[in-house]
């Protein structure tokens, strides 16, 4: 096995990368030249060899807040000391009603009722589980099938990977993802390359719900799921107008409209969830990452007041909802989460990212012009710089720039030859310059 000897802070480790089998990782390849990150704070990483890595990414969309707040560690602290774990299952502890009545607060109406998981995955799956239950409970039984998107992704659960439009992710699962139907994804170069902000051309690609429900029949469709901005698949922004025709089509047939934000909640587009952002209010809301700055795995669904209350009509002596996670709503995911929305709320972090985000636009659009750039694509504080495939092949040079960049001290994220980058909201314009300037040097010298 791969062995390192690496000097790490206080102490030296022996780590033996052989036995952790890594999660969306060429785990070979990896091991053979790893790149190990031992702390952070704020905007920076270091790594294992002692280098400060400026974090583009927010870690995997995360990290809203910065690194290592001490208002999020020491809430968590304390709340270990004080209540490691109660039961959530005919049992309660503060915790969680204290994030959902904070969380309300910042949702669009009429959302108002939230159920806890730990992850995005947990989070898609319950909220397709609700979407199932709730036509069910309205006596549309029938309601069962579920409509993604082409280039959609919501997690690994069989629930997130049926809807979800990666085929890697689907194709050795087969059998278990029936029951399912795929929107066309919005993205094109041809139309749209270097648009700034929401593209012009495509909203007319949410009328294919019109064309899914000739073939299906709305008696046979419980939900539309979508990212409103889809992120892990490449950054691709929704058109001008596209979520509103998703969404009128779903008034007209009486389809469950779900937005996952996993990635977009938390003030990445400069409003508290992407449906403030757009203007246009899904009927459930998934949500994880920014939820607790990641400092410890939460997800949660957000519902309607109406899908709530029709869940809330049988005996009141019976489990509404057979459903949910022995870490629901677990109490040191809830301490972090009420430092990390108390920190979004006294910062105006979500302000922050709105009054940036013309910057970033900006900085970012100045790549344009530099060798294998084909794209350049932002909203918020998201950006996307897609690069032409080497000799054909997707994947290789979006990995060397990866790698290229973490050498010169810039975390960025790639899916393929896509390049993402999300900035912490505390991010400084002086940062964005850093992310600039390094990535322009990395572009320039990439083969
Ligand atoms: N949904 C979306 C939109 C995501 O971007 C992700 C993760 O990137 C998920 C779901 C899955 O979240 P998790 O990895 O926490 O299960």
């Amino acid at each position: 096995p791969t062995r390192l000897r690496a000097m790490t802070l206080p102490t030296f480790v022996d780590l033996n990368l052989d036995p952790f089998w890594m999660p969306f990782t060429a785990n070979r390849q990896f091991k053979q030249s790893p790149r190990l990150l031992v702390s952070a704070a704020g905007m920076y990483y270091r790594s294992i060899d002692g280098r400060e890595i400026l974090d583009g990414t927010a870690g995997l969309w995360c990290v809203n807040a910065g690194h290592c707040r001490p208002e999020i560690i020491s809430a968590i602290a304390q709340q270990a000391a004080t209540l490691d774990f109660a039961p959530t299952f005919q049992m309660g502890h503060p915790g969680p009603f204290q994030v959902a009545d904070r969380l309300r607060r910042i949702t669009p109406d009429p959302l108002n009722h939230v159920f806890f998981a730990n992850s995005g995955s947990e989070a898609v799956d319950t909220a397709l589980k609700i979407a199932l239950a709730y036509h069910r409970l309205r006596g549309e039984g029938t309601r069962q099938r579920l409509i993604g998107r082409e280039r959609g992704y919501h997690g690994v659960g069989f629930g997130g990977i049926s809807v979800g439009g990666i085929a890697p992710n689907r194709k050795f699962f087969g059998s278990l993802l029936a029951g399912v139907d795929h929107l066309p994804h919005t993205h094109n170069l041809e139309h749209n390359a270097f648009s700034k902000g929401q593209p012009t051309w495509g909203a007319h690609l949410a009328d294919e719900l019109e064309r899914l429900v000739a073939l299906h029949d709305a008696s046979t469709i419980a939900a539309v799921i979508v990212e409103p901005l889809a992120g892990s698949t490449g950054v691709l922004i929704p058109p001008q107008g596209y979520l509103e025709r998703l969404r009128a089509i779903c008034d007209r047939y009486g389809i469950l409209l779900i937005f996952d934000e996993v990635i977009t909640g938390f003030g990445r587009l400069g409003a508290p969830f992407a449906s403030q952002y757009f203007g246009v209010t899904p009927d459930l809301i998934t949500v994880a990452k920014g939820l607790t700055n990641a400092a410890v795995p939460m997800g949660a669904v957000i519902v309607r007041d109406e899908i709530y209350e029709t869940f809330m009509q049988g005996p009141a002596g019976q489990i509404e909802f057979f459903h949910g996670y022995t870490y629901s709503g677990h109490p040191l995911a809830c301490a972090a989460a009420l430092a990390t929305l108390e920190i979004y709320e006294k910062e105006a972090l979500f302000e922050r990212a709105a009054s940036l985000a013309p910057y970033w636009q900006e900085a970012i659009h100045s790549l344009r012009g530099l060798p294998h750039v084909i794209d350049i694509r932002n909203l918020g504080l998201v950006a996307g710089i897609e690069l032409a495939p080497r000799e054909g092949q997707g994947g290789p040079r979006g990995y060397d720039a990866l790698c290229r960049a973490f050498e010169a001290g810039l975390l960025i994220r790639v899916t393929g030859d896509i390049i993402a980058l999300s900035p912490p909201l505390i991010v400084e314009r002086s940062h964005i310059d850093q992310m600039v300037d390094i990535l322009s040097r990395v572009l320039q010298e990439l083969p």
